[in-house]
């Protein structure tokens, strides 16, 4: 099959029919390499239209709140954390991190995302006291905190399994994991970049364990490490094993799939690949928009492929939405961890987000963090008032 054959096939996907239209991983791939970046996006944008007809794209008000930089893992990619011992280091109070939770709730943000490094001079305690204490002062936010490899640090510092540790914190106000630390769930790639971290099995495995106590959970990956195609879509293969296991075994699965290219700038690996083969890393526009493309193709057990546009931008991630993504994230308020590797924009006002997405020609709704619809406000500008307004995009598939 050619891969114009491929996508001509997809044309005809629909919902209840969708295992007849299940991509192989062969079929991926031969996308992924020979497929027309354009054609590409038009037939993941003709999926999502499929998969959500209704012409809105979302968008979460929430904060990072980065609890802790102390770090055992020594990620090469990693620029924010600082081992133990280190003068740089912090671990915030209560106190403090009770006071973003409320500038987030003064802007009527719905959720934290809360992680940090693996830091083993906290005890397993002052986790739970956390969560109670934000879950008593901050009863409308949702908690959804500490990634995988937390889990796997405060299980190894409290000697309990780590499906133990996920239910006591979910039983002192949990709400959820990050989908973070995920990046290239390969085995080569992942002994390379970050061997500290454990194998790409560990982070599957808590994150099953986690669905099977109902924790909402996202699934992200990190591109750019030099990897091939093959490996960026055993990636992908991985997370949709695990997400078809997981909505059969527990009827809930990951909410949503997102993608960003590893970021350079200050880290030892952006240091380690310098004027060597540096053009072969990390991602550029037209390579992102395929892996979006492919991915809401791939990936088709996950309801919502996110747009990055802290890694690529907002016009980048503009142009995803019309290439398979249908939420453009959340505003953030604050983050550390990406942006201490380069980035530049670290935050997003809701009308910024509107306005990308109203000049996509989608209309913004509001979530939380389960993808359930808030009331939303219209704050942007009407796109049809701009001098070169919105193109009229046929919102069919
Ligand atoms: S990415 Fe996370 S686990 Fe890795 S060094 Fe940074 S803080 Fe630690």
């Amino acid at each position: 099959m050619t891969w114009r054959d491929i996508l001509s096939k997809q044309s005809g996907w629909n919902r209840a029919k969708s295992q007849q239209f299940r991509l192989s991983e062969e079929e991926a791939l031969q996308l992924y390499r020979d497929a027309p970046l354009h054609e590409l996006m038009q037939a993941a944008h003709a999926r999502r239209l499929s998969m959500h007809p209704d012409g809105k794209v979302t968008y979460l008000i929430d904060r990072n709140i980065n609890y802790t930089n102390v770090c055992t893992i020594n990620c090469q990619f990693c620029s924010f954390y600082r081992p133990p011992g280190h003068d740089e280091t912090y671990t915030q109070t209560f106190e403090e991190i009770s006071t973003r939770v409320e500038e987030l709730e003064s802007i009527g943000g719905s959720r934290i995302l809360m992680q940090g490094g693996v830091n083993p001079a906290l005890p397993f305690d002052w986790y739970l006291d956390l969560l109670r204490h934000l879950r008593i002062q901050h009863p409308s936010i949702d908690l959804d905190c500490f990634s995988p490899i937390e889990i796997e640090g405060i299980a190894e510092v409290c000697e309990k399994s780590t499906l133990d540790v996920l239910r006591e914190l979910q039983e002192a106000g949990m709400h959820g994991l990050p989908g973070g630390g995920a990046e290239m769930l390969v085995d080569d790639v992942r002994n390379d970049v970050s061997p500290k971290k454990g194998a790409p099995a560990n982070w599957l495995r808590v994150m099953e364990e986690a669905q099977s106590l109902g924790l909402t959970t996202s699934a992200t990956n990190v591109i750019g490490f030099g990897e091939s195609f093959e490996q960026r879509i055993t990636h992908m293969r991985r997370i949709r094993e695990l997400q078809d296991r997981s909505l059969t075994n527990y009827d809930i699965g990951f909410t949503s799939f997102i993608a960003w290219p590893v970021q350079l700038e200050v880290n030892s690996f952006g240091r380690r690949n310098r004027g060597q083969n540096k053009h072969t890393l990390g991602a550029g526009s037209s390579e992102y928009l395929r892996h979006v493309a492919v991915s809401r193709l791939y990936l088709d057990s996950i309801e919502h492929i996110q747009a990055s546009w802290p890694t690529m931008g907002i016009e980048v991630s503009q142009m995803a939405l019309l290439g398979g993504a249908d939420d453009a994230g959340s505003t953030m308020m604050e983050e550390n961890v990406v942006s201490a590797s380069g980035t530049k924009k670290v935050q997003a006002s809701e009308i910024e987000l509107q306005n990308v997405i109203r000049r996509a020609g989608f209309t913004p709704q509001r979530r939380d963090s389960d993808y359930r619809g808030l009331a939303t406000e219209i704050l942007s500008d009407d796109p049809q008032t701009l001098a070169a307004p919105t193109p009229n995009i046929e919102l069919r598939s």
